[in-house]
C-alpha cells in the first residue's frame, strides 16, 4: 500500500500541540488578583497572608530577582460548572523549558495550608474535584523571583547571583490567573498520543507493531472533531484501545522508577531558597502520591527534612504521614548528598550517622542505599565506609558524564583501597531528571550492560536539580508503559526492591576496582578556595573539640557540648554539598559558607580552649597540647606535655645571592630567584630535585573552559604557561633556631609572598603563601619536578590513599590529568621518595618526562588558585592564603606524618602534662575519639591503617573496662568485649575500625 509514515507522525505532533493540550482547560474566566511584593527575605506564611494587598492586572511585571510577591487570588465558580473539576491555572511568567531555574510560587488556602507549588510544568492548582457551582474560591500564592543564570546565556559573568549585587528590574511578567474546566477525557488522550508517538519513534523502521500504532493513531485522529475535542476525546481514544493493550515481550527490560526531584542543597540560589524548593516540591508531591495511588516519591537528605520540620510544620506533616505510608521514601542515608572526593573520613562518617540518625528518630527506619545521582566522581574509600555503617547499596549516575571513557557496567561490585565490595547501580537512561519520554526508555534497554543476565534498571522521574519532581504527565505515561508492547516495562517501587532483585541476578557482578573518576569537572578540586579552606580546617577543628572535650568528660568529668557539636557538625556536613564545597554555586553561597566556617571555627576554639584549660588544671608548666595521634617533640599523639627538641639548629648560607638551608636531615638550596634548585637527603645523599629543573616554581596558565566555568579545566590549558620567576624580594634569617626565607613576586595584576621555614630535625620545607589575586580566567599552579622515577602517585583519600600510575597509556589514564588528594600526595622510586602536603588545596598533577640519558623526571604540581567567572564573577579575588609543604626524602608514613602535622594544631597552654586518653601501636592511627551520639557518655574510639600494609598491635583506652566493637553508626557489631581497655586489633590494609568503651 502507498504509505508516508511522517504524514501521520507530523499529524499527530501538530493536533496534539496545537488543539488537544490546550482544550485539557476549558472555559477559562480571569481571576481577581491582587498583591504585596517584598523586595528582600521570605517571611512566614502566616506574616505573607496577613499583608496588605494592592490590585495586580495581568500582563503586569513582578519580582526583582530574590524578591517575593505574595498574591491573593479570588473569583467565583460559574453556576453552570457543577459537578465538573475545577482548577486554576496560573502563569507567572513562566518558561516552560525550565522548571525549577526560574520563578516558582508556593499556593496556600486562607487558613495558611500549603497546597501545591507552581512551577513552568505545573501551573494549575486544584480548586474542586466536583464544583457544587457558584462557590468563593480564594488563595494565596508566595511567589519567588529567582533569577535564571544559567540557560538563556550559558556560562556568561553575571551579577544576579547575589542579592547583594542583583539589579532592581522586575524579570517576570504574570500571564494569566484564570479559573476553568478540567477535562479528563482530554488529558487522557493527550497522554495516549504522547505515549504511543513516542513510542513508535524507537521502534525499527517498519516493523508490524510501528505499522499498527500508526495506523491506530491516523483512525484515533480521524475521529476527533478539531472544533470539539473534549466532546470527541472519548471516541478517538477508543481508537487506541488496542494498541495500548497490546502487552510488553517477555523479555522486556523493566524499569523501576521512583519519583524523584534531585533538589540541590545550594548552587544558583541560595540555602533560603532551597529550603522553600523543598517545601515547595515536597507539598506538590504529597498532592500526587494522594491522585496515583501506585506513585512512589523519594527524596535523599536528611538535612532537605530537617529543614521541613523546622521552617513548615505544615509541610513536614504531609511528608510524615506518606512517609509512614510507605510512599514517601527517606533515600540515601546522608545528612546532604555530599561531595565525597575532598571530605575527610571522619566526615563522611558524620553524613552518615547524622543522616541515618535522623531517618531513624523521626521515621523509624534507616535507609538501606546510599543515593549520590550527581556528585562529581567518587573516592575509593566509600565502598568500606558504605559497608561499616550498614548500607547494601549505592546508586549514582554522574559518571555517565564521562567525557572520554564509557563505563563498561551499570550494575556491578564497586571495590574500594581496602577491599571491601559495594553492590553498585548506574541508571542506563544516565540521568536523574526522566521524564519516561519513549526516548529515555528505550535508551535504558538498549544501553543497559547486563542485559545478558538482569532484566532491570532505576529511573529517577521528575524534574530536579531546581526541584519541581513528578508530574501527573509523568505517572499518567508510566500507567500506560506498565505492560506494552515495544517498550520497557516501568513500575514505581522502592529502590530497595530493585536492589533485591539485581542482587539475586547477578550474585556475581563484575567488578570494578577504585576510584570512580568523573572525566569532567575537575577544577572543582580548585575553584572557591576559602570553601575548601574552611572545610579542611573546621572537619580538624571539630575532630579536635571533640577530642579534648571527650577526654576532659571522661577525666574530670566535664559536661560534653553534644548540642553543639551536633550543630557545628551538621553546618559543616551542609557546606560539604556538591555544589557548594566543589565551588559551583553562586557568589550568595560562598559569601555566606565564608561566614559559616569562620563561625564554627570560633566555636571550635572556645570549646578546645574550654576542654583544654580543664586537663591542664593548675600547673605552671609550659606544655603543649598535641591533636595528632602522632607523637611530635616528645609530645605524646592526643596528649599534652613539655616540648623537647634536641636537634641543632638550622644554619643558613648565602650562595649566588641565594642561600642554602642546612639542618641534621636536608640541605635545601634556595636560588637568587626564590626557586628550590637542590634538596638533598643527607641519610642517602640523594637529590629530591630534577637537575636543571628548579622546584617551588608557580606557574600561571590561561584557563578558559569550553563551558561549565568554575567545574571545568580543559586539557589544552596546559599549553599556555608563563614561570612566575620574576622576584621583587628575597631575605634569609634564622629565628628560634628555624631558617627562614621569605620570597616577594609580583605578576600580571597579582602579588604574591612565600614564607619558607626549615625547622632544626625536620626534613619538610614548609611554605606559607598569601596571595593577592587579581587574574581573570587563569590557573595557578606550583610545581615540583622530582629526580623519582615514579610508577604512581600515591594520593592521601579517607583512611588511607589512592594510587595512580603517572604514564597515560590508555584513555581512561590520559583523561585524569588533573586528580584529587586530602593532605598529601607521594611519589617514589624503590628507596627514596619525596612527598607534598598541604592544609587547604585538593588538586594536582602529574607528568612525567625522560630526557635522552633515560633520567625520568616526576613532576607533581599542586593546584592553588582559579580565577572562573561563572556562576560567581568574582570566584577567589583577593587576598588567599595557602600552607603547604616538600618532604624531601620521605616514605609514605613520613608524608602520613606530615600531611596530619600540617593540619593538626600545637597547642601552648600552661598547666600540667595529660596522659593521652587513647594510644595505638605503630602502624595504626587513631582518627577519632569522641562520646557516643546517643548521648549514652559512652565513649567511641576509631582506628585505621593508613599506609597499605598488614598491622598487628592494639589499641589502649585508659580507664575503660568492657570494650567493644562497633560500626560506624556506633551500633555493637559482634559481641566480643575486650577487657580492661586494652584491644588487640589485627588491620588489614586501609582498613577502618570503630570500638565503643561502656
Ligand atoms: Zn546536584
Amino acid at each position: 500500500m502507498h504509505d508516508d509514515i511522517p504524514l501521520t507522525t507530523g499529524r499527530a505532533a501538530r493536533v496534539l500541540t496545537e488543539r488537544i493540550r490546550p482544550a485539557i482547560h476549558t472555559g477559562r474566566i480571569p481571576l481577581e488578583i491582587t498583591a504585596h511584593q517584598l523586595p528582600g527575605e521570605p517571611i512566614p506564611s502566616a506574616d505573607g497572608l496577613a499583608l496588605e494587598f494592592a490590585p495586580f492586572a495581568a500582563g503586569s511585571p513582578w519580582g526583582p530577582a530574590w524578591s517575593t510577591t505574595w498574591f491573593r487570588v479570588r473569583g467565583r465558580v460559574p453556576a453552570a460548572w457543577a459537578g465538573r473539576r475545577v482548577e486554576a491555572l496560573v502563569d507567572l511568567g513562566f518558561d516552560p523549558n525550565m522548571p525549577g531555574f526560574q520563578c516558582e510560587g508556593l499556593v496556600y488556602l486562607p487558613g495558611g495550608e500549603p497546597v501545591k507549588s507552581l512551577n513552568p510544568r505545573n501551573q494549575w492548582v486544584r480548586i474542586s474535584e466536583q464544583a457544587a457551582g457558584d462557590e468563593e474560591v480564594e488563595f494565596y500564592i508566595e511567589a519567588a523571583a529567582n533569577p535564571v543564570l544559567l540557560d538563556y546565556h550559558p556560562f556568561l559573568p553575571t551579577q544576579e547571583g547575589d542579592i547583594t549585587t542583583s539589579s532592581p528590574r522586575p524579570l517576570y511578567t504574570v500571564r494569566h490567573m484564570d479559573l476553568a474546566v478540567f477535562e479528563p477525557e482530554v488529558h487522557e488522550l493527550s497522554l495516549d498520543l504522547e505515549v504511543l508517538v513516542e513510542l513508535q519513534a524507537e521502534l525499527p523502521e517498519t516493523s508490524p507493531r510501528r505499522m499498527r500504532i500508526l495506523q491506530a493513531l491516523d483512525d484515533a485522529l480521524d475521529r476527533l472533531d478539531l472544533q470539539h475535542i473534549a466532546e470527541t476525546a472519548a471516541d478517538a481514544r477508543s481508537a487506541l484501545v488496542d494498541v495500548l493493550a497490546s502487552p510488553a515481550e517477555a523479555s522486556a527490560h523493566r524499569i523501576s522508577a521512583i519519583g524523584h526531584a534531585h533538589i540541590d542543597s545550594a548552587w544558583l540560589w541560595p540555602v533560603r531558597e532551597t529550603i522553600r524548593k523543598v517545601a515547595r516540591t515536597s507539598t506538590t508531591m504529597t498532592e500526587l502520591l494522594g491522585e496515583s495511588a501506585d506513585f512512589r516519591y523519594g527524596m535523599s537528605s536528611a538535612q532537605q527534612y530537617a529543614w521541613l520540620k523546622e521552617h513548615r510544620p505544615e509541610v513536614w506533616q504531609k511528608v510524615k504521614a506518606a512517609v509512614a505510608e510507605g510512599r514517601f521514601l527517606p533515600l540515601g542515608g546522608m545528612w546532604v548528598e555530599s561531595d565525597t572526593v575532598m571530605p575527610t573520613g571522619e566526615a563522611i562518617v558524620r553524613q552518615f550517622l547524622y543522616g541515618q540518625r535522623f531517618f531513624e528518630e523521626e521515621f523509624g527506619v534507616r535507609s538501606r542505599g546510599v543515593w549520590l545521582p550527581d556528585s562529581f566522581g567518587y573516592s575509593p574509600a566509600l565502598p568500606q565506609l558504605m559497608r561499616r555503617a550498614g548500607f547494601e547499596w549505592f546508586f549514582t549516575q554522574k559518571i555517565s558524564w564521562n567525557q572520554v571513557n564509557r563505563f563498561p557496567h551499570h550494575t556491578f561490585a564497586w571495590e574500594g583501597i581496602d577491599g571491601s565490595r559495594m553492590f553498585t547501580h548506574f541508571p542506563p537512561m544516565d540521568t536523574y531528571n526522566s521524564q519516561l519520554s519513549g526516548m529515555e526508555v528505550a535508551k535504558a534497554s538498549r544501553q543497559f550492560r547486563e542485559s545478558r543476565v538482569a532484566s532491570g534498571s532505576i529511573a529517577p522521574v521528575g524534574w530536579g536539580d531546581g526541584g519541581g519532581g513528578t508530574t501527573r504527565e509523568m505517572t499518567g505515561k508510566a500507567e500506560r508503559l506498565a505492560d506494552l508492547e515495544g517498550s520497557a516495562r516501568v513500575r514505581w517501587e522502592h529502590p530497595d526492591a530493585f536492589f533485591e532483585r539485581a542482587m539475586a541476578e547477578l550474585p556475581k557482578p563484575p567488578v570494578w576496582v577504585g576510584e570512580l573518576y568523573l572525566e569532567l569537572h575537575r577544577a572543582t578540586l580548585t575553584s572557591q578556595h576559602k570553601t575548601k579552606q574552611g572545610n579542611r580546617l573546621t572537619e580538624h577543628l571539630l575532630v579536635e573539640a571533640e577530642l579534648w572535650c571527650a577526654t576532659a568528660a571522661r577525666r574530670l568529668g566535664v559536661q560534653y557540648p553534644y548540642d553543639e557539636l551536633d550543630a557545628l557538625w551538621k553546618q559543616v556536613l551542609l557546606l560539604q554539598f556538591h555544589d557548594i564545597l566543589p565551588g559551583t554555586s553562586i557568589a550568595w553561597v560562598h559569601r555566606e559558607a565564608a561566614e559559616q566556617y569562620a563561625r564554627v571555627a570560633a566555636a571550635a576554639e572556645a570549646l578546645i580552649e574550654r576542654a583544654q584549660l580543664a586537663l591542664a588544671g593548675e600547673g605552671d608548666q609550659r606544655i603543649v597540647f598535641n591533636a595528632s595521634p602522632l607523637a611530635r617533640e616528645g609530645v605524646p599523639g592526643l596528649g599534652a606535655a613539655a616540648s623537647v627538641s634536641s636537634s641543632a639548629p638550622v644554619r643558613i648560607d648565602e650562595v649566588d645571592g641565594g642561600f642554602v638551608l642546612t639542618n641534621d636531615l636536608v640541605r635545601v638550596t634556595v636560588s637568587d630567584a626564590g626557586l628550590i634548585t637542590s634538596a638533598i637527603d643527607l641519610s642517602t645523599g640523594r637529590d629530591a630535585v630534577a637537575a636543571g629543573q628548579p622546584a617551588n616554581l608557580l606557574q600561571l596558565h590561561q584557563d578558559f573552559p569550553n563551558m561549565w566555568d568554575a567545574w571545568d579545566v580543559d586539557r589544552f590549558y596546559r599549553n599556555r604557561v608563563t614561570d612566575l620567576t620574576g622576584v621583587d624580594e628575597l631575605s634569609a634569617e634564622v629565628r628560634d633556631g628555624a631558617a627562614h626565607v621569605r620570597i616577594a613576586r609580583s605578576f600580571s595584576s597579582s602579588s604574591l609572598v612565600q614564607h619558607l621555614v626549615l625547622r632544626p630535625g625536620s626534613r619538610t620545607v614548609e611554605i606559607a603563601q598569601i596571595t593577592d589575586w587579581h587574574e581573570v580566567e587563569k590557573f595557578l599552579k606550583l610545581a615540583f619536578p622530582l629526580a623519582v622515577q615514579a610508577e604512581h602517585t600515591a594520593a592521601e583519600t579517607q583512611f588511607g590513599y589512592a594510587k595512580r600510575v603517572t604514564h597515560t597509556n590508555t584513555s581512561w589514564e590520559a583523561a585524569k590529568f588533573e586528580t584529587s588528594m586530602h593532605r598529601f600526595v607521594h611519589i617514589a622510586e624503590e628507596g627514596f621518595g619525596a612527598a607534598l602536603v598541604t592544609d587547604s588545596t585538593y588538586g594536582f598533577d602529574v607528568t612525567r618526562d625522560v630526557d635522552d640519558a633515560g633520567d625520568v623526571t616526576t613532576t607533581v604540581r599542586l593546584s592553588l588558585l582559579r580565577a572562573p567567572r561563572f556562576p560567581d564573577p568574582e570566584t577567589d579575588q583577593g587576598e588567599q592564603t595557602h600552607r603547604y609543604g616538600f618532604v624531601v626524602g620521605a616514605g609514605i608514613a613520613e608524608a602520613t606524618a606530615e600531611g596530619i602535622a600540617l593540619n593538626t594544631a600545637a597547642r601552648q597552654r600552661t598547666g600540667s602534662p595529660v596522659a593521652p586518653l587513647v594510644e595505638a601501636s605503630p602502624g595504626i592511627v587513631v582518627s577519632g575519639v569522641k562520646l557516643a551520639a546517643d548521648r549514652s557518655g559512652d565513649l567511641i574510639v576509631r582506628v585505621y591503617e593508613p599506609y597499605g600494609r598488614r598491622v598487628t598491635g592494639e589499641v589502649r583506652i585508659d580507664g575503660a573496662d568492657a570494650v567493644r566493637e562497633v560500626s560506624l553508626l556506633e551500633d555493637v557489631i559482634g559481641d566480643a568485649a575486650h577487657d580492661a581497655g586494652r584491644v588487640p586489633v589485627e588491620l588489614r590494609p586501609f582498613e577502618v575500625r570503630t570500638y565503643r568503651v561502656s
